[in-house]
């Protein structure tokens, strides 16, 4: 079991999916946003002005999105230095790690649920460390990579718990 939250925590988070995402003008967004810009509907507390309203108005993709927790994670690495709102020099920066860690709670869900497979104390252990490496909030870029490619490796050989399971 994981020690990080992959549960989106909105009241701890500075609204990093509505500043660091980029938006395409479809049937899930009503407008283009590109990437590092804050979207026209988020107030200066960091709240939205149309909550209630984004199905109708067309936002069903803010409703639809799951962080798993990786906002309010990227926000605490960034909470010492103001948050991007009162530091515009933040948002590169803080939009980096957010987009990293996205795929690092993807990967911790991933985890997750490999935990309810039938495993050897082997797979246990290389379960473990691979883990611990996503769980670190001073893993390099190169080593988050490094462990999403043997994450993969690792998920392939599992193959026959999910067999198994079927
Ligand atoms: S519509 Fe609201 S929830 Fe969606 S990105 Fe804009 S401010 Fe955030």
């Amino acid at each position: 079991m994981t020690t990080i939250s992959l549960r989106a925590d909105c009241a701890n988070c500075s609204a990093l999916c509505c500043m660091a995402l980029a938006f395409d003008r479809s049937s899930l967004f009503a407008i283009d946003k590109p990437a590092g810009e804050p979207c026209p509907n988020l107030d200066a507390c960091g709240q939205c002005r149309v909550h209630d309203q984004r199905a109708d108005l067309g936002f069903g993709g803010c409703i639809a999105f799951d962080c798993r927790g990786a906002g309010q994670r990227a926000t605490d690495l960034f909470r010492a230095e103001g948050g991007w709102m009162k530091n515009p020099a933040l948002i590169g920066p803080i939009s980096r790690v957010f987009s990293d860690l996205l795929r690092v709670h993807d990967y911790l869900s991933l985890l997750e649920q490999v935990e309810a497979f039938d495993l050897s104390p082997g797979e246990r252990d290389t379960l473990a460390e691979l883990r611990m490496v996503l769980e670190r909030d001073d893993a390099s870029h190169a080593e988050v990579k490094a462990a999403q490619g043997q994450i993969d490796t690792f998920l392939k050989s599992l193959r026959s718990h999910v067999e198994a399971k079927r």
